[in-house]
Order: C-alpha cells, then structure tokens, then sequence
C-alpha cells in the first residue's frame, strides 16, 4: 500500500475526457515523477488530489483515508501541500514573514492575519520559520521583500511555505518551469536535500528530464489521461511505448 492510493480515477470537462482510467500507487518517503505530454492530464490529476477538482469516478486515499469530497484546506491539513507552477507568496510581506503565516495556518487551522499581530513575537514560530529558511538557503534574506526576490529566491520561498506546514505529501507542478539552469540546478539541490533530511514524499511533475532523472524513483507516463508505463528511470529511459509518446522518437 503507498501512502496515496488513486484508483479509477476519471474526470471529464463538457466532451473532452481529461482523466480516463488513472491507478496510481506513491510509495511513502519516496519521489515519484509523473510525466506526459501537454494535455495528458498531469495539472488536473494534480488539481484532484488537493481537492481542487473532484473526480467523476475513482477513488484517492492518502494514508489510508479518502481524500475525496473533502475541502482543499482539509486536505492540506491531512499532510498534502501543493507548491505552485506560478509562486504564490504575498509580495508586500518579508521572506520571514511569509514563512510564518503557514506556521498560523497549521496551528489554528485558518489562516487569520490578527493571529499574525498578536502572536508575531513568539519565539518557536520565529524559530521554525528561521530553521525552515536555512533549509532553503535564504535566512541571509528573511527581511527582503517577498517582490523583490528573483525568481528562483521566489521558489524557494514558495518551497519553505509548503515545509513550515510539515507535509508527508508534497505535490509539486513543474517546479523548474522557466527557469535558466542554475536556478534548475539549485532547485534540483534543494529537493534533494528536502527528500533526504525528512520523513516526506514527493510526487513531481516536470517537464525537464534532467529534473526527473535526478530525482524520481520511480515514474509514471500519462498519456491522454491513462498512465500508460510505471516502471524506474532506467526502465523508461529505453522504453519503446514511452520514446514514441513522449519523447517522439
Ligand atoms: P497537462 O498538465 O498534462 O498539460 P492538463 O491536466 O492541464 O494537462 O489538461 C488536460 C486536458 O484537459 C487538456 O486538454 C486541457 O485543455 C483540458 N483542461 C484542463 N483543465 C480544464 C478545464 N478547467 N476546463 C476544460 N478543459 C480543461
Ligand atoms: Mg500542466
């Protein structure tokens, strides 16, 4: 049993059958790419398992209960946490204070700015939000202005939201999208570094091969909706349905 279990899953937008048959199993602490064309299906299956889409048929379980028919922010709470294509930090804040408003968010079950005014000097969420950005690599500028950070300052930012949550389950949508290869490969570093100092699993759709390979363990292919290989990098590295599909040799 992986610690997400989806099966059958379907949706379908007016005539176009966006999800055929999904089964997909994610093995806890480990990485699992999902790869695929434009249009296979990759954002919404993603948008199913954080409660933003609900499935026409199927089931997801993470950890044992099911995931659907619940609410985003319950989801969330359950252990899944979801870093963006398109950062979503709140410019006019600090790096530091960005931080810890998810630390709020977790403790009260809400995110309410007057908690952020009352209880800003308490000294574990400052302690969290600290360790979280060293982490990250960016304590050095936890007093910047989230809006003035560079695009891959913004992703990491985006990246210690999502662990000051402590997530078991860590959904990312083509973490590397637009960025220059520097930023990839800090990026690729950092989610090393994140899978191997904590009890977390990650499920990563990417574009970038050089991305996957480094990261994932296992990979799975969809196709127009239908997962269509799971297998290890090196078995679809050279594997002939996957070359045809996707990489269009
Ligand atoms: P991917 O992320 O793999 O590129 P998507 O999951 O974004 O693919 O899209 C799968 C298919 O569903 C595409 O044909 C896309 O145009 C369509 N689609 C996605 N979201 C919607 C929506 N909200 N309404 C209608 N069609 C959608
Ligand atoms: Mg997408």
């Amino acid at each position: 049993m992986g610690i997400l279990e989806v099966k059958n899953v379907g949706k379908r937008f007016g005539g176009l059958q966006a999800l055929g048959d999904v089964n997909l199993s994610v093995a806890e602490n480990t990485v699992h790419a999902i790869i695929g064309p434009n249009g296979a299906g990759k954002s919404t299956l993603l948008n199913v398992l954080v409660g933003k889409l609900i499935p026409d048929s199927g089931s997801v379980m993470f950890d044992g209960q099911s995931v659907l028919g619940r609410k985003p922010h319950e989801i969330n709470q359950m252990g899944i946490s979801r870093v963006f294509q398109t950062p979503e930090i709140f410019g006019d804040l600090t790096v530091m204070e960005n931080v810890m408003i998810p630390c709020f968010a977790r403790r009260d079950g809400s995110f309410r700015m007057h908690a952020f005014e009352t209880v800003s000097q308490e000294r574990d969420i400052i302690d969290e939000a600290e360790h979280i950005l060293n982490d990250v690599n960016m304590l050095d500028k936890r007093e910047m202005h989230a809006a003035s950070l560079s695009r891959g300052d913004k992703r990491r930012l985006e990246m210690a939201m999502c662990l000051v949550q402590k997530p078991r389950l860590l959904l990312l949508d083509e973490p590397t999208a637009g960025m220059a290869r520097a930023d990839t490969n800090n990026t690729i570093e950092l989610l090393k570094h994140i899978r191997d100092t904590r009890d977390i699993t990650m499920a990563i759709i990417e574009h970038d091969m050089h991305v996957v390979f480094s990261l994932a363990e296992r990979i799975t292919v969809l196709a127009q909706g239908t997962p269509l290989v799971e297998d290890t990098p090196e078995n679809i590295k050279g594997h002939p349905k996957v070359k045809e599909a996707y990489l269009g040799e």
